[in-house]
């Protein structure tokens, strides 16, 4: 097994409802949610954040947050698709 493997797809830059900036995923295979511990389905947008007990640990790996948790407006201009 491969740490770190993509499972999910680079969209873009996208504003959370609190004002931060983040990055957009769409999943590629289902996820499961971090939060609400859902079904983030393929094709679902959703948004990654380090475990907050772990953002002091090197290496943390950003968890799955689905977009009903974490709205994401996505913020087209300025970033490429192609990615
Ligand atoms: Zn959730």
């Amino acid at each position: 097994m491969v740490s770190g493997a993509i499972k999910s797809k680079r969209v873009g830059r996208a504003t959370l409802n609190n004002g931060v900036v983040t990055t957009a995923y769409r999943a590629v295979v289902p996820h499961k949610c971090a939060q609400c511990a859902g079904t983030i389905p393929p094709s679902a947008l959703l948004s990654r954040r380090a475990p907050r007990a772990l953002l002091t640990a090197t290496g943390a790996t950003p968890v799955p947050i689905c977009v009903t948790c974490r709205p994401l407006h996505l913020d087209s201009a300025g970033s490429g698709d192609a990615d």
